[in-house]
């Protein structure tokens, strides 16, 4: 192994390098969204990584973590401030809108990418990580959000992901919203003193995100604090009754949590997390950072962003968060592994691989190196078939061992070895 010198340059804090097993995790949980996501037919979109800072600034709020002190913003060589994408929904509501995606609503559509955010770093929080997201803009009605959640939580056992549950608030409509902040900041104002240094800011500009507070001081207030359900609109109510009849119809597990706000400012209506349960395998992997998976409904952003008011929920996860509890995933053991023990074979062989691999099987190939050593080296990955080039007589025929399953039988693979290419 050749060190790095005194010159070679250093990673950036927080970025990662990721490979082998765990490279693998991250592909099986990326190859499973996509297949899941067309099951429920979410359309893929592209976005860029970075936009105007004020697409982020104006749509998650100024006073949330993000926006205060996470971001990731720069001046270009224009003197335009931009801002590495911390997260997918504000760019995605940018999208629809200075691209007229109106015409497709309701429209559900998926993606998944870098995100950078200036946090500590520490196990399970990075600055350069990754999610996929899924989101149904256009839909007002709650059987979007049921929809939404049917999809999470099968991903989730597609997956094999056991021990997380579906964590479920609403927190009303604008009304409801208000008159429960109202109270909440009249009950934390009792006890102002008591709460950490955050919290006390947390009161006069965004008293909600108390209730989302991880310092021990303010989390033994939270638990008696005003619940939204005393606050709740008819509307609001019948709203939070056909998420939840909807999702028990569609077999989707989940439980209430009065006390579960979101981060961000534009949440409205349904509020949701899949937290691992204490004491599970899953919550033993994640440590504190705990939730995998988050979202809601955000039916507020499009105005803060210029355009009309337009229904949207949507939801986020951490793929490295998932990847860790997706467990070890080994490289695929190859269908074919096709070796040439002499020179003269190795030409035939590259062209057999070729073969091989057009008609759908993975190969790996031996024909560099020490001649006498390739056996050895090839056995050591454990293929599901062996083919071997060159024949006693000098030709370039073939002999094959192989798991004699219909798809990698021997005369199959002889057929396709000897088809045109
Ligand atoms: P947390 O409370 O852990 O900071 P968050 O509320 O900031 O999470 P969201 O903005 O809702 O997280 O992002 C959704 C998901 O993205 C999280 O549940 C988590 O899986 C993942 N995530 C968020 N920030 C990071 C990070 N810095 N590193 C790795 N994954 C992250
Ligand atoms: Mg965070």
């Amino acid at each position: 192994m050749t060190k790095p010198s005194t010159t070679t340059p250093r990673p950036i804090r927080g970025t990662q390098d990721i490979f082998g097993a765990e490279a693998e995790a991250f592909a099986f949980v990326v190859e499973t969204f996509e297949r899941v996501r067309r099951l429920y037919r979410f359309r893929r979109v592209e976005m860029p990584v970075f936009e105007r800072t004020e697409v982020f600034a104006r749509s998650i709020g100024e006073t949330t973590d993000i926006v205060s002190k996470e971001m990731y913003s720069f001046e270009d060589r224009g003197g335009e401030s931009l801002t590495l994408r911390p997260e997918f929904t504000a760019g995605i509501a940018r999208a629809y809108l200075t691209n007229g995606w109106q015409q497709y609503a309701p429209v559900k559509i998926a993606t998944h990418g870098p995100l950078f955010r200036y946090e500590r770093p520490q196990k399970g929080r990075y600055r350069q990580f990754h999610q996929i997201d899924a989101e149904i803009i256009g839909a007002a009605e709650p059987q979007a959000d049921v929809e939404l959640l049917a999809f999470a939580d099968q991903l989730l056992r597609e997956l094999g992901i056991e021990g997380v549950t579906l964590h479920l608030n609403t927190l009303g409509d604008g009304d409801s919203r208000e008159a429960w902040r109202a109270a909440l900041v009249e009950y934390f104002r009792a006890v102002r003193g008591d709460l950490s240094e955050d919290s006390q800011e947390r009161l006069e500009k965004n008293p909600l995100r108390i209730l989302d507070s991880k310092d021990p001081r303010d989390i033994a207030f939270v638990a008696d604090a005003p619940k939204i359900d005393q606050f709740l609109s008819d509307d609001a109510r019948t709203f939070f009754d056909a998420v939840t009849g909807g999702l028990d119809a569609a077999g989707v597990k989940w439980q209430r949590a009065e006390s579960l706000v979101r981060g961000l400012d534009y949440y409205r209506h349904t509020a949701f997390e899949f937290v691992p349960a204490n004491g599970s395998a899953a919550a033993a992997a994640l440590g504190s950072q705990s939730t995998v998976l988050g979202g809601g409904r955000y039916d507020g952003l499009m105005e803060s962003l210029g355009g009309s008011a337009t229904p949207a929920v949507g939801w986020a996860a951490g793929i490295e968060r998932l990847a860790m509890l997706v467990g070890e995933r080994g490289a695929d053991r190859p269908d074919i592994a096709i070796v040439s023990e002499h020179r003269a074979f190795d030409d035939s062989a590259m062209q057999y691989a070729a073969r091989f691999r057009a008609a759908g099987y993975s190969v790996e190939l031996f024909a560099t190196g020490n001649p006498r050593k390739r056996y050895d080296k090839m056995l050591r990955i454990d293929p599901r078939a062996i083919v071997k080039v060159g024949l006693p007589d000098g030709s370039d025929g073939l002999s094959i061992k192989a798991e004699e399953d219909g798809r990698l039988s021997s005369d199959r693979l002889q057929d396709v070895a000897t088809s045109p290419l």
